[in-house]
């Protein structure tokens, strides 16, 4: 990727001071990474490159495009945050710290084997949160895809780590977020080099079908188009293929026969609102019929990830079976770009006609954040300026989350005192906490926690926990381990009955 393209593509959506802007970050960058290269060999700039020509062809504001220019200049050269936000603002360099950020949580994640399935969910989420804004997320998944795109380079076991922290992490983000094709292209790169045997066979076994299968679905589209044209329906309609890894874990799930797969090929049919989409599914079940099992409403019921249509599959008279899905434009576009089509710019302009309807999208409760981020997406959009903390991704409410000067990640109820911390990380670290450091700064042991701490404890084998630590910690955890290590050290009496534990309430009371 050369600087030229990316000005060039940059050129149609974004106004000329945001282009000066663009041309000084790359200038920038290019200097810093001067004496670093790829393991392709080309000059290392190329791939922030190609992740700003990503997030400009996703339609994401200019802010995430700088940072997407700049995100591996904090943690790869001598660059410092100051700096960046010195040059390009307070809004870019919060974004390349949250990169920065996510990146180092990852490396936390040492061993991805070692975590449940629900875990990895978790972790996904997890990221989420670290990374305060969404955008963060988006820059990532760029970060990532073009990672996968250059990964013949690297050596076979970072190839399969790479893949594997893909399929577990990076693609369950993307589809949390909707962008349904960053999503697929992750699996499929990620999947070809894990298990790239399997690949190569399902990839041929699906087109032995396809070819079989195209002409006669051929003949059901024409049939289809023919009616709905009689019925005097604007529509456009196409084919979409399934991709090889959905096969693969679609296969898992019918013992590995491939005939129990009805949706190999579905057609999709865009129509231009709601009552439409319902209308199509009505004439489809007049012409064909439905397998009643599989009709899925999901305009009505979105998918938590806010993917909405509506799903069917039918019989022919030939007994062919065909799966159609039907939506509106606006659920196809979000169904391929998800959260990222709410930061699209370039239709600001270009089209107020293009009024957004209120699509009545009811999400569950934990996922309305997805709504909300839209909103607020919609609002930035139309150019009012939003505050920090509106885009800031609530996903656990109530919870914090810190990280060891290693990056491995600890999750804590909001308000969590540092010796909550040190006691969750072990209980002899939590015995003999001596001082804290967050951020690199002196912390005291009142001072709460915040999101996204990097929380350091020094240790001393002399430092002993005292009786006024009962004060000093929030969690159940660390308040009962505390509680056995004072017992033990003789500063608390075994309580052994219940007087014992009211008068010790009161003793605390008093103190207070
Ligand atoms: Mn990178």
């Amino acid at each position: 990727m050369k600087k030229r393209q990316v000005i060039t593509l940059a050129a149609e959506l974004y106004d000329e001071n945001q282009l000066a802007e663009l041309d000084h970050a790359i200038d920038f960058a290019t200097e810093r990474h001067a004496d670093q290269r790829r393991m392709s060999g080309e000059p290392y700039i190329s791939h922030p490159l190609a992740v700003a020509h990503m997030l400009i062809e996703w339609g994401m504001d200019i802010d995430s495009v700088l940072a997407g220019v700049l995100h591996d200049t904090v943690e790869d050269t001598d660059v410092k945050l100051d700096e960046i936000e010195n040059l390009f603002g307070h809004d870019v360099s919060f974004l390349v710290d949250g990169v920065t950020k996510v990146s180092k949580a990852r490396a936390g994640m040492r061993d991805l084997d070692s975590y449940l399935p629900q875990t990895k969910d978790n972790l996904s989420k997890l990221l989420i949160a670290v990374s305060q804004d969404v955008r963060v997320i988006i820059i990532k998944l760029a970060d990532r895809l073009h990672n996968l795109e250059t990964l013949q380079y690297l050596p076979v076991d970072r190839q399969k780590k790479i893949a594997r922290e893909s399929l577990a992490v990076f693609a369950p983000m993307a589809d949390r977020l909707g962008m349904g094709r960053v999503r697929m292209q992750l699996e499929e790169l990620a999947f070809s080099y894990l298990d790239n045997g399997e690949f190569d066979h399902l990839k041929k076994l699906m087109k032995k079908r396809l070819g079989k299968s195209t002409r006669k679905l051929g003949a059901v589209r024409v049939e289809v188009e023919k009616e709905l044209k009689n019925e005097k329906i604007k529509f456009e309609i196409n084919g979409r293929v399934k991709s090889i890894y959905s096969l693969h874990k679609k296969l898992k799930k019918v013992n590995g026969n491939i005939d129990d797969i009805y949706d190999l090929m579905a057609l999709r049919i865009i129509v231009d609102d709601n009552e439409t989409c319902y209308r199509v599914l009505g004439i489809l079940h007049g012409m064909y019929q439905p397998m009643i099992a599989r009709i899925k409403d999901y305009i009505a019921v979105p998918k938590p990830n806010g993917y909405q249509s509506l799903h069917t599959t039918v019989i022919t008279p030939n007994e062919q079976i065909v799966e159609f899905q039907i939506r509106t434009h606006e659920m196809h576009n979000y169904a391929e770009r998800g959260l990222a089509a709410s930061f699209h710019y370039h239709e600001q302009k270009s089209a107020k006609a293009y009024t957004r309807k209120k699509t009545a999208v009811h999400l569950p409760t934990e996922l309305q954040w997805i709504t909300q981020m839209q909103e607020v997406a919609g609002r930035l959009r139309d150019g009012e300026k939003i505050s920090r903390s509106q885009l800031n991704v609530d996903l656990f409410g109530d919870r914090i989350f810190v990280f060891s000067p290693k990056g491995d990640i600890y999750n804590l109820p909001e308000g969590a005192l540092p010796l909550d911390f040190s006691y969750l990380v072990h209980s002899d670290v939590g015995k003999h906490s001596y001082s804290f450091r967050v951020n690199g700064v002196i912390h005291p042991f009142d001072k709460p926690l915040q999101n996204g701490d990097v929380v350091e404890v020094t240790t001393r084998k002399i430092s002993q926990p005292k009786s006024d630590w009962q004060e000093l910690v929030t969690t159940t955890h660390a308040r009962s381990k505390l509680r056995v290590q004072l017992r033990k050290l003789g500063v608390l009496q075994a309580v052994s009955s219940a007087a014992a534990i009211i008068r010790d309430k009161t003793i605390r009371k008093k103190k207070k």
